[in-house]
């Protein structure tokens, strides 16, 4: 038996391990010091209301012989396809239930999704961003290129010649760096993978951060991504399913390469590896979708965002350099006076007790920056702000 010697090609991400650890240590040596976390990445408000309802009614319809529910559809119930479906009918995108498939969040099919892909395929990864894409092509051994997202181009990279790839990946708003493309930024992608018959892997995890009606909160509001473009989605901190586990997947019928219909080869995939996101989950998947779902979660996305404006507006005072935090739950700002990423993590630690993540751990051209989240309590983003503003 030989194993996958790929897996030792993965680079070993002592990010946020090391954090912790700085953190815990302070924390014992300073036991009178109140050390506020602005590092995690993970929500903090529960489940709105109707969410938490409609999983105990579907928990409900578990214990009764007439609506228990065995195996359903790997692709996922038709119930919360038609919700996506009408969703996207918002955002003047039209699209077949078909196309739609429902995941246990976005993380597993950025990874899974590579399997209808040959190894042997160029892969573009913008750096920084979130490590997940790099790991995934890593353990299959692909060939993998960089382009770079800097200060210079607003952590917004376009396409260039020697960019050329066959796998695309794009994440927007950025997890580290917050920035979002408009749609003329997208079209230039778009319009790069269908010159180069490459394919995009869109990220769209923190696409309801996107207050801005301007700004396309899906890469199918730009034309012809149809033809050329994957979109993950998750309900992870759109509303708090993090822990629950839900979200959605499009792959369009035009997606065609090799003659080979992409829609056709996934759903064949999941028949043989998966039996679908569990009933009740996607019961309350649901009634995200629902009038009552969309004001609650609205209602925790805005305290987030207000969160956000709390840091940005200690940082614009400052005068320090920083993006996102408008249409996503991420503040990247650049550290002051020429510092490393984990210089001004332990200054920021010991002198004004702020935890945040140091950037260099998002990629090369994450050093010298740092991101902090709003993930977090009202009155510790304000504290945490006074704290930084007078450091
Ligand atoms: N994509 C990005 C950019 C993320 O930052 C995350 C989680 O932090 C995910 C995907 C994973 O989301 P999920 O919880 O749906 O797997």
């Amino acid at each position: 038996m030989k194993i996958n010697q790929n897996h030792f090609n993965l680079i070993e991400n002592y990010l946020f391990s090391e954090v912790a650890d700085k953190v815990k240590k302070y924390s014992e040596k300073n036991p009178d010091k109140k050390v506020i976390k602005l590092g995690i990445g993970d929500v903090t408000l529960p489940l709105c209301k109707v969410v938490v309802e409609e999983m105990k009614k579907a928990a409900d319809e578990m214990s009764h012989k007439n609506t228990f529910k065995g195996y359903g559809p790997e692709e996922g119930y038709l119930f919360l396809r038609e919700k996506v479906q009408d969703y996207y009918n918002k955002k003047n995108v039209t699209l077949s239930t078909d196309e739609i498939f429902i995941n246990d969040g976005a993380k597993c099919d950025i990874g899974n999704i590579l399997e209808l892909f040959s190894q042997d395929n160029y892969v573009l990864i913008p750096d920084p961003v979130y490590p997940a894409y790099v790991d995934c092509n890593v353990m299959d051994g692909r060939k993998i290129k960089y382009i770079n997202a800097t200060k210079a181009n607003d952590f917004l990279p376009l396409p260039a010649r020697e960019n050329q790839a066959d796998i695309i990946y794009l994440c927007s708003p950025n997890n580290p760096t917050g920035a979002v493309y408009n749609h003329k930024q997208l079209q230039a992608w778009v319009d790069f993978a269908l010159a180069n018959e490459a394919i995009i892997l869109f990220d769209a995890a923190y696409e309801a951060f996107i207050g801005d009606k301007n700004l396309p909160s899906s890469i199918f509001e730009v034309e012809n991504a149809r033809k050329c473009a994957v979109e993950f989605c998750s309900l992870s901190k759109t509303a708090g399913f993090t822990g629950i586990r839900c979200g959605y997947t499009i792959i369009p019928q035009d997606l065609i390469y090799e003659s080979k219909n992409l829609n056709k080869m996934w759903k064949r995939r999941l028949a043989a590896k998966f039996n679908g996101v569990s009933y009740i989950v996607q019961r309350g998947a649901g009634a995200v979708f629902s009038e009552d779902g969309q004001k609650q979660i609205q209602e925790n996305i805005q305290y987030y965002k207000n969160n956000a404006q709390i840091i940005s507006r200690a940082l614009d005072k400052l005068n320090i350099y920083y993006t996102g935090g408008i249409n996503s739950p991420y503040i990247w700002m650049k550290c002051p006076d020429g510092m490393t990423s984990w210089d001004f993590f332990d200054y920021l630690l010991q002198r004004a007790n702020v935890v945040g993540t140091p950037g260099s751990g998002f990629g090369k051209n994450g050093e010298g920056f740092f991101r902090l989240t709003a993930f977090g309590d009202r009155e510790n983003m304000i504290e945490a702000a006074e704290r930084i503003a007078k450091l």
